[in-house]
């Protein structure tokens, strides 16, 4: 997109607005004023809490998460009141402006607010997201009424046509966790001590070191890795991830009972793209209880590590896919005080980040919500309980930005941290214990869909024409992910992965 045309547009809706604001037609100024500075408030809020304008990425993400605003004005309090004060603050310079000096423009030029708005339309369709940085007049309401028109359809999934071969491992966990870098665990060797346990039990894991996750947000990768997406397939612009048989339905034939468990939403609200129809495969839909919302944050993974530990003694095959809380920001709810290891550290509410307090935050939160996690898991989980658990996170967290800065899911200058995960498995169950485990920190999220197929009994054969090499096979040779939306609706690219 040509950036004379983004000026020419740009110039065209700043000047209709301009004559708007200050017509000699009293009801034209008051009414373009009356939507600019709630829209201009809106704009403000998005630019000081992730350092860039609203703009269609944000629409999409707002608009599929409307349940969470008033968490999210709570969280980020601070810079909703310093986007209010400069509201109020132009408020008053254009009240000053239009009182003290004579404006000229007749009544009839407001009305090429009518073809800037057509035009800022057309052209935010054409670029979404890609410089398309007009005035927040246009920008605000029409890159939400863009992305609302992009929304997804709700596609019925094609059903499982293939039988598994074996009888599969008997309890199969699937563990998602929040937020979480592979490359900061002592585990996979980070020099700060945040997973002593895991540390200590590196001989029983088989650990597969640092991955990278298919995309640096949490919704690609969670449709992705409940889809079997595969990274050539990225950005998903067919839809696959939608359509696919899920992970659920391929559990469900092969016999196992199905949970599907989120511990981040509470009142059973859907996140990352699934559906209702993904429901009809989950036989157990475990969400936040009013009771456990009313209890700290930082309790809610080992909600999950009790719920494990007795779905391991379960005399039915039992198949789980669990999102974590983890290291879910702001860092500081997820441990609890009396367990901060590292400090200075960042309170709950802060928004302005240090590199030094966000580290350590972090560091703390690791500690409590991998580490201990494993601890009570692995603690309760024997031999003959025949369970096979498969670790990783969504995606990882940049903390080389002070100030207000994000973690992940940027979209531009993308750190390839964003994209860094854990990835391990625990067999207790022996079934791959005759396969050779090839070397870490080659494997990616792609991996885990054809592994869970092969450790639900399908055939081999079929897994790797379908979907793509297991955990267990030659890894692809090159690694990359994906930022932006999944669906490439919006700016995206596909991104090397480094560590
Ligand atoms: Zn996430």
């Amino acid at each position: 997109m040509s950036l004379t045309l983004y000026l020419l547009v740009f110039c065209f809706t700043a000047w209709a607005m301009q004559v708007a604001l200050f017509n000699s037609y009293r009801t034209a100024r008051l009414i373009t004023a009356g939507l600019w500075l709630p829209f201009l408030f809106i704009s403000l809020v998005y630019r000081f809490i992730s350092g860039y304008n609203y703009n269609y990425a944000d629409a999409h993400t707002a608009l599929s998460n409307t349940s969470l605003l008033s968490s999210a004005i709570q969280n980020y309090a601070l810079p909703v009141l310093g986007a209010l004060a400069t509201t109020m603050g132009v408020a008053a310079v254009l009240r000053l402006v239009t009182k003290r000096f004579r404006y000229t423009y007749q009544a009839s030029y407001a009305l090429a607010l009518l073809p800037a708005v057509l035009l800022g339309y057309w052209y935010i369709n054409r670029t979404l997201g890609v410089i398309d940085d007009l005035p927040a007049l246009y920008r605000v309401p029409l890159s939400t009424l863009t992305a609302y028109n992009h929304a997804l359809p709700q596609t019925q999934r094609e059903p499982v046509k293939v039988v598994p071969k074996h009888p599969g491992a008997k309890h199969l966990f699937l563990i998602v966790d929040e937020s979480i870098t592979g490359s900061a665990l002592s585990l996979n060797g980070q020099e700060a001590n945040t997973t002593p346990f895991l540390k200590s039990v590196a001989p029983e894991l088989q650990n597969f070191g640092i991955a990278s996750a298919c995309t640096n947000y949490s919704a690609g990768s969670n449709i992705a890795l409940m889809s079997g997406l595969q990274s050539h397939e990225l950005p998903d612009k067919d839809r696959k991830a939608l359509q696919q048989p899920s992970i659920f339905q391929y559990a469900k034939k092969a016999g196992y009972t199905t949970y599907f468990v989120d511990m981040q939403m509470g009142r059973g609200i859907l996140q990352n793209f699934m559906t209702l129809h993904d429901l009809e495969s989950v036989d157990h839909y475990l969400y936040v209880t009013e009771e456990q919302l009313e209890q700290p944050y930082y309790e809610r993974d080992f909600f999950i590590a009790d719920l494990l530990l007795k779905l391991s003694k379960s005399d039915e095959k039992v198949f789980v896919y669990a999102n974590k809380v983890g290291a879910h920001w702001p860092y500081a709810r997820t441990y609890p005080p009396d367990s901060t290891f590292y400090r200075p550290v960042l309170s709950e509410r802060s928004i302005l980040k240090s590199r030094k307090k966000s580290t350590n935050t972090y560091f703390n939160s690791l500690r409590w919500s991998v580490d201990r996690f494993w601890e009570k898991l692995m603690g309760g989980i024997t031999p003959q309980d025949s369970t096979f658990i498969i670790y990783t996170s969504d995606h990882g967290q940049d903390l080389s930005g002070d100030g207000i800065s994000i973690t992940h899911a940027s979209v531009s200058n993308v750190s390839p941290v964003e994209a860094n995960v854990p990835l391990w498995c625990l067999d207790k169950s022996g079934y791959t214990a005759m396969l050779t485990k090839p070397k870490p920190n080659q494997q990616t999220h792609a991996q885990i869909f054809p592994t869970l197929l092969m450790l639900q009994g399908y055939a081999p054969s079929h897994i790797r024409s379908r979907y793509g090499p297991t955990l267990y096979e030659s890894p692809p040779a090159n690694r990359v992910f994906l930022s932006g939306d999944i669906f490439g609706r919006g700016a995206n690219s596909i991104i090397p992965f480094r560590y």
